[in-house]
C-alpha cells in the first residue's frame, strides 16, 4: 500500500464529484520536513513550535530560534509553513520553566495566556520569526484563543514588532498572514470582527473535543468516550465553517481526526476544504477522498441524523 500512496503523492485530493481539498502535515522538528516531499503535503499546516523549546535544557536565544525558523522555511521551498507559536502548559511542559502547580492544568494558564502575561518571552519568539523569514512570506497562528481579544492583543503585539524590526533594518516579511487556533468552544460564538480580522483559522480538534466534552485528552478512561463524528460535535464545525465563509476567512482543521480517513471524509462534507495531519495519513486520506464522493457522504451523513443515530460513524463506516 506505501508504494502505492507514494505513487498517488502527486494528485490532487479531489473527490468523485468534484471537490477539492488541500493536504497538509503537521510537524515540529527539522527531520519532519522532508516528508513533505514523500508525502506530496502542500505545505506544513501546523509546525509545533514548542518542541524546540521541550527538548532543550535551557530557553533557546533568538539566534537558535531564527537560524531554526529559516532553516524549516528553505526545506519548504515554496510551500507555506504555518508556525504556531508557544503552546506551553497543561500537557506541554517545558523544562526549564517552574512549573506552576494548578488544579487543573488544561483549564489553567496555557499557551496565549502564558504569551500574553510574559510578552517578553512571547516578543522574542515574534522577533525570531520575523528575523527567520529573512524576507520571504510568513504564516503564524496563535493556540488556544479564547475570546477575540486574545487574538487583536496578539497580533498587535506581532504587527509592533515587525515596523520596529524593519525600522531597524530587517527585511519585511514578503506576505504575512496571522491566524488563529479555534481551540475553545467561546471562540464559535466569539464576535463577527474576530472572523474577518484573522487571516485564517484553524481548528485544534484535539483540544476542542477535549473541551467541548469536558473530557481530558490525557485520560484514558475518557478520551475515548466521545466521538467526533457526533451529530453534536459536527454541528459545531458547521457553525465554524459557516461563520469562516461568511467572513470569507480560510479554515482547516489540523486535529488528529483530520489524519482518520472517515473522520476525514465526515470533515469535507461538513464543509472544510483544508486539513493538515501527521504526514503518514496523508495517503491514506488522499486515497479515501479520491474514491468517494462528497455529495453523497453528506447525504449518508443526514441520513443517519435523521434516522436518530448519535453519530454519523456507524453509517459511514458501513457504507
Ligand atoms: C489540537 O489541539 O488539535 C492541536 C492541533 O494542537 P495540539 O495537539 O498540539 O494541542
Ligand atoms: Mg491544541
Amino acid at each position: 500500500a506505501r508504494a502505492h500512496y507514494r505513487a498517488e503523492a502527486g494528485q490532487p485530493a479531489t473527490s468523485r464529484d468534484g471537490v477539492t481539498v488541500r493536504l497538509r502535515m503537521n510537524a515540529g522538528i527539522l527531520a519532519d520536513l522532508p516528508s513533505l516531499k514523500q508525502s506530496g503535503a502542500e505545505g506544513v499546516g501546523l509546525f509545533r513550535t514548542e518542541l524546540q523549546f521541550m527538548i532543550r535544557g535551557r530557553m533557546p536565544g533568538r539566534e537558535v530560534q531564527a537560524a531554526l525558523y529559516s532553516r524549516v522555511l528553505s526545506a519548504a521551498g515554496e510551500r507555506e509553513v504555518v508556525f504556531r507559536t508557544l503552546d506551553i502548559g497543561s500537557d506541554k511542559v517545558l523544562p526549564f520553566m517552574r512549573r506552576e502547580e494548578e488544579p487543573n492544568p488544561a483549564l489553567g494558564w496555557r499557551a496565549i495566556r502564558v504569551a500574553l502575561d510574559r510578552p517578553l518571552l512571547f516578543r522574542m519568539q515574534i522577533q525570531s520569526l520575523i528575523r527567520g523569514s529573512e524576507g520571504r512570506p510568513l504564516s503564524v497562528m496563535f493556540p488556544m484563543i479564547t475570546e477575540a481579544d486574545e487574538y487583536f492583543a496578539a497580533r498587535e503585539l506581532f504587527l509592533a514588532e515587525v515596523e520596529r524590526l524593519v525600522r531597524l533594518g530587517h527585511p519585511r516579511p514578503r506576505r504575512l498572514r496571522l491566524g488563529l487556533m479555534l481551540e475553545t468552544p467561546s471562540l464559535v460564538f466569539a464576535p463577527d470582527r474576530l472572523f474577518e480580522t484573522a487571516d485564517f483559522v484553524s481548528v485544534g480538534g484535539n483540544d476542542l473535543m477535549q473541551f467541548f466534552y469536558a473530557a481530558d485528552r490525557e485520560n484514558e478512561r475518557v478520551r475515548g468516550r466521545y466521538d467526533v463524528l457526533n451529530f453534536s460535535f459536527l454541528d459545531l464545525l458547521g457553525q465554524v465553517v459557516a461563520r469562516c465563509a461568511r467572513a470569507g476567512t480560510p479554515l482547516s482543521f489540523c486535529g488528529e481526526a483530520a489524519g482518520r480517513p472517515l473522520e476525514a471524509l465526515a470533515l469535507v462534507a461538513t464543509g472544510f476544504r483544508e486539513l493538515s495531519m501527521r504526514p503518514a495519513s496523508i495517503g491514506p486520506v488522499r486515497r479515501i477522498l479520491r474514491a468517494a464522493s462528497i455529495d453523497e457522504t453528506a447525504a449518508r451523513m443526514s441520513e443517519a441524523r435523521q434516522g436518530g443515530a448519535a453519530s454519523a460513524r456507524a453509517a459511514l463506516a458501513d457504507w
